[in-house]
């Protein structure tokens, strides 16, 4: 099936053979460091397999990538010298990093095959204004410009969006594969679809929510967002984290479910505490016997059962935000069983089952479901916009 967005597979017949070509690679290489160390590859195993199949297709890879914030300010601490050395070890091939200062030279050095690493992109101010200066000092460098980092495409960058005007342009590996698991998810998704919601605040997901009524067939709502919803049911929340002022959006997102026929899940058990600290003293009751003074921190037990039997009937699921405040203990307790029950459905191959968000894959690690899951996006923002049914610029770019 031939699909909406240009990849590897298609350089050949629109570009030729790449041998010697100079490609432009867009990676996210944003690794968290802790002293001097990368603490977390996952991004960088990622990007592997765009860039060694470029390399042994023959064509000179020049990587791009950006790392932290220098809002255009050069700086050793941001540099993306330091991450050279842990790429080459995950890519198990060398790798040569190359500075702003005389990039044109360096790059004109390098032999088919050859793989180099260009300074923070970000360097440039112009970089997050995508400027065309900046596009065009970037263009300058390559033949071919291939967009292998999903996680950055919400924002439309000189490295992101416009080198894509710029140059012929293909969506790398690791990309490709992240667009076609969110298709199968909600562009194209086996019914019955249900999506769980959770995390702090209604307020950050509303557009998710409203794009979500009208596409699944459950939504199962959790973490401190439910609160508001049982709010604006009438139930009295207590002391819980509660946006008290958006009881009419959520009344009206339950509203658009039931005209869309989209079944609204919310708790009717939840596990409170007078106290929000690891292991307090904690009740598990119904919604309406929470008391003034207590919390509700987690779905309870016999909920987490009835989501569980929804999800056995599901064919999709699509997860962003936890079901209770998961970093503190036992408040874990329903997100890790649903996840459970997800990744046991999804290894009986009766559900096709995508995660994303920050906090939630964190949740899925606690979990140790993350490698059960179909398919974990790491893209924070860009897995969320795309829950919002956003065009993603980055994305947008590589059409066909
Ligand atoms: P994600 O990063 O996956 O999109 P969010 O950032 O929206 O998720 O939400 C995650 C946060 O929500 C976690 O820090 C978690 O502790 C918090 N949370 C979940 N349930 C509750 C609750 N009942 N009360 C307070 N905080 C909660
Ligand atoms: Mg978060």
């Amino acid at each position: 099936m031939t699909k909406p967005y240009k990849t590897l597979d298609d350089i050949s017949a629109l570009c030729g053979d790449i041998t010697g070509k100079r490609v432009l690679v867009r990676e996210d290489l944003n690794v968290p460091m802790a002293e001097g160390a990368v603490s977390d590859d996952t991004r960088l195993r990622a990007a592997v397999p765009t860039v060694a199949e470029l390399a042994d297709r023959g064509a000179v890879v020049l990587v791009l990538a950006h790392f932290g914030r220098p809002k255009g300010v050069s700086s050793p601490q941001l540099s993306l010298a330091q991450v050279t050395r842990p790429f080459e070890q995950v890519l198990g091939r060398p790798v040569r990093y190359i500075d702003w200062d005389g990039a044109g030279d360096a790059v004109a050095t390098l032999a088919p095959g050859d793989i180099a690493l260009l300074e923070n992109t970000r360097f440039f101010a112009g970089e997050e204004k995508n400027a065309p200066d900046v596009v065009e000092r970037f263009a300058a460098l390559g033949d071919l410009y291939v967009n292998d980092a999903f996680s950055a495409a919400h924002r439309a960058h000189a490295s992101t969006e416009g080198l894509a005007r710029a140059l012929p342009a293909f969506a790398g590996r690791q990309m490709e594969a992240e667009l076609d698991a969110l298709e199968k998810a909600l562009g194209d998704p086996e019914h019955p679809v249900a999506a769980v919601v959770g995390g702090a605040k209604v307020s950050t997901k509303l557009d998710v929510l409203r794009h979500l009524v009208a596409r699944v067939d459950h939504l199962i709502i959790g973490g401190g967002m439910a609160n508001t919803f049982l709010a604006a049911r009438g139930v009295n929340v207590g002391k819980s984290l509660c946006e008290h002022e958006l009881a009419s959006v959520a009344d009206g997102i339950m509203a658009a479910a039931d005209a869309a026929g989209c079944t609204v899940h919310l708790p009717y058990d939840v596990v409170v505490a007078a106290e929000f600290r690891a292991n307090p003293p904690v009740r598990t009751v119904n919604v309406h016997e929470v008391a003034a003074y207590e919390m509700i921190l987690d779905v309870g037990p016999a909920a987490v059962e009835a989501l569980g039997d929804v999800l056995k009937n599901c064919r999709t699921l699509v997860w962003n935000g936890p079901m209770g405040a998961f970093e503190t203990p036992p408040f874990d307790a329903a997100t890790v069983a649903l996840a459970r029950t997800a990744a046991a459905l999804t290894g009986d191959g009766g559900l096709v089952s995508v995660a994303g968000g920050g906090d939630t894959v964190a949740a899925l690690n606690q979990a140790g479901v993350a490698d059960r899951f179909t398919f974990v996006s790491t893209a924070g923002g860009a897995f969320l916009e795309w829950m919002e049914g956003r065009e993603l610029p980055g994305v947008a770019a590589l059409a066909r």
